[in-house]
């Protein structure tokens, strides 16, 4: 099953309902979380670690996926359906920068 960022988001959802219902709304929680993991990604790019023998603990990659987590945790808490606000924010970008490309054009 390929993953989309709108699955990665209800999988999040379906998590934190069984698992943790009354943090579902925290948005400082996610916030805060989300600078931590900012954080640990910047340690990682600085020391260039990455993923080694499909081992991905302390890599770079690892914090990539960790600060994607806490973004759509927080974007939970709003009910921000990410994929459709980023298809805006890139007509809104288009538009102001003159883009001639479209997101939702596939390349042949
Ligand atoms: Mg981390």
């Amino acid at each position: 099953m390929d993953l989309t960022i709108k699955r990665i988001q209800e999988y999040l959802k379906e998590k934190y309902e069984i698992c943790k219902p009354e943090e579902m709304k925290n948005h400082e929680r996610y916030f805060l979380k989300l600078i931590e993991e900012i954080g640990e990604l910047a340690e990682v790019i600085r020391k260039n670690k990455r993923i080694e023998n499909d081992n991905i603990k302390d890599s770079i990659e690892e914090e990539i996926s960790d600060v994607l987590y806490y973004i759509l945790m927080l974007a939970n808490t709003y009910d921000i359906d990410v994929e459709e606000m980023f298809r805006k924010k890139e007509e809104l970008n288009a538009k102001r920068y003159g883009h001639k490309i479209s997101i939702d054009k596939k390349e042949k």
